[in-house]
């Protein structure tokens, strides 16, 4: 529920607004203004009296280029950069070329890699996305455990929240590379796990859940390298590896765990499962919350066949590095390692 401006706190955010029109602010920076001013306020309140005060606002953006053009000049832009022009000479490069003019933000996050018109919202399409072991990664992880949502705002992003390190730095250095641009910073949470997020449409249309199998599988079955990209992703994000070496995972979604069981037989890693581990209705004790849930969903497990251990580990294995060791000294007792 939307919690009532108070009348102090409203009075305090139309004069922000009416100040930082006239200077030519944004409702971002109006909105950091007014926080550096101890006014609490939301991103999004201030966003929603920018533009119902100041409606011309909304019509100041011309339309936007076709695609195709966008990732042309986008091309260029980049090439020029790489030619080390400093971004008002790209600019005026752009405008000799093209005629067209572009603003010098525009410009400098496609320097930084912050924004590209090849991932960026407004590009419905998954026809750039390239298949990589990164995106085979990525899937993984969020098939997985991650999510893909669309916010209120229209945005759509993909993420995932997990508890070690060396996992989210992998996710982000992957999708980093997926969306071309540098990878996103982990931040940390009150209970110390870790988040990882980043705005892709396009992401989301294949992620968003239940997972569409149809839709990822070219990706994930592109070559052997992204089968076991998506393995690891998947792994990572959802197995468990026990002291005594076995190594399983659960999921609520019982065409996934299938399709999982396949993209490992295609290696030779055999399965045991789908089989139900926890039928819905049952009670569930979530330590972190420190609550009691009735489960909404069946849940359900396979196992690695323990005499395919070892391929796994040859061929899928952890970036956990806290899962790999785990199944390393199994191995190794074994005379395996
Ligand atoms: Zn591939």
């Amino acid at each position: 529920m939307k919690k009532r401006l108070s009348p102090e706190v409203k009075e305090k955010l139309l004069e922000a607004l009416k100040t930082g029109v006239e200077k030519g602010y944004s409702y971002y920076m109006i909105w950091k203004i007014l926080r550096k001013n101890g006014v609490e306020i939301s991103k999004s309140t201030v966003e929603h009296y920018y533009y119902k005060n100041f409606p011309e606002k909304l019509k100041k953006r011309g339309p936007y280029l076709p695609r195709e053009l966008r990732i042309k000049l986008y091309d260029e832009v980049k090439k020029l950069r790489g030619e080390g022009l400093g971004y008002r000479k790209i600019k005026k490069k752009i405008e000799e070329l093209y005629n067209i003019s572009l603003s010098l933000s525009t410009i400098s996050r496609w320097c930084r890699n912050t924004r590209s018109p090849y991932n960026g919202r407004r590009i419905p399409s998954i026809e750039f996305l390239e298949p990589s072991p990164e995106l085979a990664y990525v899937i993984g992880v969020v098939a997985g455990d991650g999510w893909a949502f669309k916010k209120r705002n229209g945005r759509h992003i993909v993420g995932a929240r997990v508890k070690d390190e060396d996992f989210i730095e992998e996710f982000s250095r992957c999708l980093g590379k997926v969306l071309n641009r540098d990878p996103p910073k982990p931040r940390q949470e009150k209970d110390g796990r870790l988040v990882v997020s980043a705005e892709s449409k396009t992401l989301y249309e294949i992620l968003q859940k239940p997972i569409d199998i149809d839709k990822i599988t070219s990706f994930v079955e592109h070559c052997k390298e992204c089968m076991r990209g998506f393995l690891r992703g998947f792994f990572d994000s959802e197995g468990c590896v026990r002291k005594d070496g076995s190594i399983y995972c659960f999921n609520a979604d019982i065409q996934l765990l299938q399709y999982v069981k396949r993209i490992l037989g295609l290696l030779g890693i055999r399965t045991t499962g789908p089989k139900i581990y926890t039928k819905k209705e049952t009670l569930l004790f979530n330590e972190r919350m420190g609550k009691t849930y009735l489960r909404k969903k069946d849940v359900y497990r396979i196992y690695i066949r323990m005499r395919d251990l070892l391929k796994f580990h040859q061929l899928v294995g952890f970036t956990i590095q806290r899962k790999q060791k785990r199944l390393e000294e199994y191995l190794r007792k074994r005379g395996l390692l």
